[in-house]
């Protein structure tokens, strides 16, 4: 009997590991987690994965067949398979492809959660018939992944396209990188709400908002109350929508996108910051791009994304890389 050719997608975040088995088809057949101790290393932290995968794994060996790990990790670096630096999981420099390669031998990638994000959005989502579009994703930061003539753009260090962290502000809001006014402290889930919190001092109009103390305000709060028509949350979705518009024309005019895919986060929020946005956007774009860049919002469902995203960076990249990896079995073949 053929076995099935699955994926093994592994996305590490701060506080948890979800993993699950993808096939080609982008259907997750097995889906599970693990919870990060405090603290953890990268080698204990795998030594555990793969104990927990291996006792699931054994009951689908008969029907499927491993053929590569993508892994979806923050500050990961593609080319040299590491994540650096990251604070949110107090990692400074661990070789991350290197230790789980020492519990599986078969292909394995990692890069951060925004190009995983693109490459899923690829192979599964709304990108499929793209060949130059740019994901970008609105949580408690702003991540975009490039995807350029078909290709994710890496870069020179492993990290092109952190539109995140270009500065739109001068001596702008502080940020978690150190600098000042970078966009994702105004475009994100925190930046939406460091925004409504200003509007609130600057008006003295009655808002919904204020019957909210300022450290229990949410961008989910602010999305509730511009529905109901408050003022003060529309303002702070049209005041984020024409920061966000101003900054895509600048990145439009970089990369020539197709669309630009939202997902997460203040994409949630559909028209009350697609509408300010795409407005903005088009009033600052160079007129040769104005009218022929999409937004859209990510095809992929939202609980499953960050799974789907790192099969699918596997997935693409045992498609590009097919005959190099067909060489190196033959090698291990001959050895
Ligand atoms: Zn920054």
């Amino acid at each position: 009997m053929n076995l099935i050719e699955v994926t093994l997608g592994i996305k590490i975040s701060g506080t948890s590991i979800e993993y699950g088995l993808v096939n080609r088809m982008g259907e997750i057949v097995l889906e599970e987690a693990i919870k990060m101790r405090g603290n953890e290393s990268a080698e204990t932290l795998f030594e555990r994965l793969h104990k927990q995968f291996s006792s699931s794994y054994k009951n689908f060996k008969d029907t499927y067949k491993l053929m590569g790990i993508g892994i979806a990790a923050p500050c990961a670096n593609y080319h040299s398979g590491t994540v650096e630096n990251s604070s949110n999981l107090n990692w400074v420099k661990v070789p991350v492809v290197e230790i789980a390669k020492k519990y599986w031998d078969v292909p394995i990638v990692i890069t951060n959660d925004a190009n995983a994000s693109a490459i899923g959005e690829l192979k599964y989502g709304n990108a499929k018939n793209f060949k130059n579009f740019i994901q970008i994703t609105l949580g408690l930061g702003l991540g975009s992944g490039i995807v350029a003539e078909g290709n994710l753009l890496y870069g020179n260090e492993g990290f092109a396209g952190e539109i995140g962290h270009t500065i739109i502000e001068r001596n702008g809001r502080h940020c978690g990188c150190g600098r000042k006014g970078c966009l994702e402290t105004y475009v994100s889930t925190t930046g939406l709400v460091r925004t409504a919190i200003e509007l609130l001092s600057k008006y003295n109009e009655d808002s919904l908002l204020r019957e909210v103390p300022l450290n229990d305000l949410t961008d989910n709060l602010i999305f509730k109350a511009a529905e109901m028509g408050d003022s003060i949350a529309n303002e702070t979705f049209e005041v984020t929508g024409r920061i966000f518009g101003e900054a895509l024309a600048n990145t439009v005019a970089y990369f020539s996108p197709e669309a630009i895919i939202l997902t997460e986060g203040l994409a949630l929020a559909g028209d009350l910051i697609i509408n300010p946005t795409i407005a903005s956007m088009e009033k600052n774009l160079l007129s040769i791009f104005k009218g022929k860049v999409k937004i859209l919002i990510s095809g992929l469902p939202q609980g499953n994304a960050a799974i789907l995203g790192a099969s699918a960076l596997i997935w693409h990249e045992l498609h590009m890389h097919k005959v190099n990896i067909k060489l190196q079995t033959l090698e291990k073949t001959i050895v």
